[in-house]
Order: C-alpha cells, then sequence, then structure tokens
C-alpha cells in the first residue's frame, strides 16, 4: 500500500468504528430504561443457554418459544421509544462492504477507490478541467487546419492512457501556442489517471519555478519535502515550460534534477517553446533538451493552430 491507499484505509476504517460507536452508544442509553435492561439481559441468557443446549444436542424444551416472546416484548420497549431493532444496528456509510474497504469478492471496494481517488485529487495540484475523458466534442471549437494536429494528439494521448504505466515511451512534449488544447489535453489525461488511481501531480511552470527556488533556498534537511511529490508522482505535468521566471543557477539544474529523478517515471510537459531554438538552449540547456529531445523515450506532439480559448 502506498501512502495514499494507507490514508483512504485508515478513513474508511474510522467510519467503521464510528458507525459502531453511534450504535453502542444508543444501545447504553436503552439500558438506562430499566424495563428494556432487564427484557435484554433476559434475551442473552437465553440465547446462551440454546446455544449451550445446542452444542450438547438436547432438547431446547420450552427455550425458543420464551425467547420469541421475549422478543417480542422488547420490540415493544422499543417501539413505545419510537426506535425499531434496525435502529440499534451499526450505519454503515457503505453498505456494500461495511466500511471495511474490501468488497465480498475480496476486491477493494468501490468506496476505498472512490476515497482514493479524491485523496489523489486534493494532492494533485490545480488541474484546470474536472473532465477525464477524451471526446470528440471539442472539435466543434477548431478550425479546419488545426483538426489533423488535434485529433492525432487525442489518439496517442488515449493510448498512453490505456498502456499506462507499461508505456515504452514515458514521456511526453506537447507543442503549441497558448489556446491551442495542449492544456486542456493533458488535464484530461491527469484526471484519467487519477481516476484509474495513480498518483498524479500538476503544476504550472511558474509555480514549478517557484518551488525550485524555495527548493534551492532552504536548509538541507527540508529539501527532500519539498522535492518529493515531484519525484514521487507516477505522473508529472509541468504546463507552459518557458512562461515561467527563470532564475539563474537555480531553474536549469533543478530541473534536470527533476528529470533524472524521474527517469523511470512519466512527466508531461507542454510548452510554447522551439526545442531547436537558441534560446531554448541558452535557458535550459544541452542537457535538458537532449531529455525532452530523446525520441525514444518521449512522444512529441503538437497542437498548432486553434485557439480554443477565443472561440
Ligand atoms: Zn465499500
Amino acid at each position: 500500500m502506498n501512502s495514499h491507499e494507507q490514508q483512504a484505509f485508515s478513513l474508511i476504517s474510522q467510519k467503521r468504528n464510528n458507525a459502531k460507536a453511534r450504535a453502542s452508544f444508543a444501545l447504553q442509553e436503552l439500558y438506562e430504561d430499566k424495563d428494556f435492561f432487564k427484557v435484554d439481559c433476559e434475551i442473552k441468557q437465553l440465547r446462551f443457554e440454546i446455544a449451550r443446549l445446542g452444542s450438547q444436542n438436547s432438547g431446547f424444551g420450552t427455550l425458543n418459544s420464551r425467547l420469541v416472546k421475549l422478543q417480542e416484548e422488547r420490540a415493544k420497549v422499543l417501539k413505545s421509544k419510537g426506535l425499531t431493532e434496525n435502529d440499534l444496528l451499526p450505519k454503515y456509510s457503505c453498505p456494500l462492504c461495511e466500511d471495511t474497504a474490501v468488497s465480498k469478492d475480496g476486491a477493494y471496494c468501490v468506496c476505498f477507490k472512490r476515497e482514493l481517488s479524491q485523496l489523489l485529487k486534493e494532492s494533485a495540484g490545480v488541474i484546470p478541467t474536472a473532465e477525464n475523458e477524451f471526446k470528440s466534442s471539442l472539435l466543434a471549437k477548431i478550425s479546419e487546419e488545426a483538426k489533423p494536429f488535434y485529433k492525432t494528439a487525442y489518439r496517442a494521448l488515449k493510448s498512453f492512457l490505456a498502456e499506462f504505466p507499461d508505456n515504452k515511451a514515458k514521456n511526453i512534449v506537447l507543442f503549441g501556442g497558448a489556446g491551442s488544447g495542449k492544456t486542456h489535453a493533458s488535464a484530461i489525461l491527469a484526471n484519467a489517471l487519477i481516476d484509474k488511481g495513480f498518483f498524479v501531480y500538476f503544476t504550472s511552470s511558474l509555480a514549478l519555478s517557484q518551488l525550485f527556488l524555495k527548493y534551492h533556498l532552504a536548509p538541507l534537511n527540508q529539501k527532500q519535502d519539498i522535492f518529493a511529490p515531484l519525484a514521487e508522482a507516477d505522473f508529472l505535468v509541468i504546463d507552459d515550460l518557458g512562461a515561467e521566471i527563470i532564475y539563474n543557477n537555480v531553474s536549469q539544474e533543478c530541473l534536470l534534477e527533476l528529470l533524472e529523478l524521474r527517469a523511470q517515471k512519466s512527466t508531461l510537459i507542454t510548452t510554447n517553446l522551439d526545442l531547436n531554438s537558441a534560446s531554448f538552449n541558452e535557458v535550459y540547456g544541452a542537457r535538458v533538451f537532449s531529455r525532452l529531445n530523446n525520441k525514444n523515450n518521449v512522444i512529441a506532439l503538437s497542437f498548432n493552430g486553434a485557439d480554443l480559448r477565443n472561440k
């Protein structure tokens, strides 16, 4: 279990404990009624006696009919208080697994998956859309000349999603101008991966550069905590590389360090930049370039053309 799964599991067991505690509290309150207490004790004793006789293969005599009578009496007392037997049972928030997080066939229950997905969303950063499906409806908004780019990119991202995390090329770079739909597409992929239970971290390059600066200035013993979510996420999105503030001796080094730490993991970068331009090389250096331009490990997709934001 990873830390998110542990957290989801403990949230659900907490619900189970609360449901049981509430039920037991309701029963304690009822015990203050002497009639109820008396009849409830008698029923317990009688059940014990019946079980004992049963294990000895002895007859029960009139014990069973006595039990039925006592249970009727108990029900009557409950009814006089406006209650039923049902009110004394724990009210589990998930009737499928009774808040154990495990369904009858031994798999994780849907409630566990829902809880996990919620936790993952909370720790994923701000994702600009809640959509989690690659739909053709967006096509209507984009220009004819941009449609082929858009379709190709969506198809590629869709199959990336289906293969995740066993993709041959682990990284994606989406190229395109402002409003071309590349951020939207990466958000859809991010949400779909969260729904599959993966730990996703979505950050703008601007927020990332602030984090890099914080990392750079932090004392040694705090550095790891700052970098941890970036390094540990199953899928990291850096949105709009090139729009950030560049800090000398920080931005390039930190980005390279991050990409190196994530060598075995998947990272998606959206950018308006031309990787082959002199300015890219100047800002990020040859080593970042070679990581983003490695055809064996990077799927490069162009979103050139349409401006979705203006339509
Ligand atoms: Zn459940």
